[in-house]
């Protein structure tokens, strides 16, 4: 008996380790987070995001709901919702589920992802999720898949099928340090969708997990809809960059007189 009452704790403490998984201080119960943490997740959950590149808008959304990036930029994708901004508390959530060997955090960040999902206007328009693909020699060389992980157990919960439609033509080009146009083009031609595919009129849901500039998405969107889809939103995890960081240095400058 005591050895089944162990082994069902131990079980318990896999999926409810006993720490919080932000900032480390022991837990009594079955939850991830402290107190403190929580509320700061709470707050970062509630923030508002611009509903097509789901940046935090701040004071400038313009009437017809687009951010200050959406006016400098067309998108091919025709929404986006997000679980939270890419900032602590949630952050480490994300870093610890990417890279700290935390899988089982993929409960908790499907839960927020079906939530996100719930505030959607397209939500039911939705026909299948679309993981961003992971090029064959990193699959090759092992490791993690966070993406293709969430999503597949993200359809399962929803109910709406996960299909691996998408493939990367080259490895992950590097995104870090260059700017939004370097960015766009080093994505360019990346992506193909698979031979008979047939998603001619189909609305679908790319999901990855942290947005930066939005190239790689929006990438994936042309890619989409060059081969038939009629629309094609995004969901994700997190939210990265400032708007103002984000746009080119003249209107830059004009958002701020
Ligand atoms: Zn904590
Ligand atoms: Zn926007």
């Amino acid at each position: 008996m005591n050895f089944i009452r162990r082994f069902i704790r131990s079980l318990d403490e896999m999926i409810f380790p006993p720490v919080c998984e932000v900032c480390g201080i022991a837990l009594t119960g079955r939850r991830y987070t402290c107190e403190a943490c929580q509320q700061e997740l709470d707050l970062l959950l509630a923030q508002p995001a611009c509903p097509t590149c789901a940046s935090s808008p701040g004071p400038y959304m313009s009437p017809d709901g687009r951010c200050l990036i959406c006016r400098s930029r067309r998108f091919h994708f025709d929404g986006t919702v997000r679980v939270a901004p890419y900032m602590q508390p949630f952050e480490s959530l994300v870093l610890q589920f990417k890279f700290g060997r935390r899988e089982y955090l993929d409960r908790l960040l499907v839960d927020y992802l079906m939530a996100a999902l719930d505030q959607a206007p397209w939500r039911s328009e939705i026909e299948a999720f679309v993981p961003v693909p992971t090029h064959w020699f990193r699959k090759a060389t092992g490791g993690f898949l966070p993406v293709p992980v969430i999503t597949k157990y993200l359809a399962q919960r929803v109910g709406i099928p996960d299909i691996l439609l998408l493939q990367r033509t080259r490895l992950d080009p590097h995104q870090i340090g260059l700017s939004i146009t370097q960015r766009i083009n080093n994505v360019k031609g990346s992506f193909r969708v698979r031979p008979g595919a047939g998603i001619d009129g189909a609305c679908i849901c790319v999901v990855d997990d942290v947005m930066t500039s939005g190239a790689t998405l929006d990438e994936i969107a042309k890619t989409l809809k060059r081969a038939g889809a009629a629309r094609v939103y995004n969901l994700i995890l997190a939210r990265a960059g400032q708007p103002e960081a984000e746009l080119p240095l003249r209107e830059n400058v004009s958002a701020k007189t």
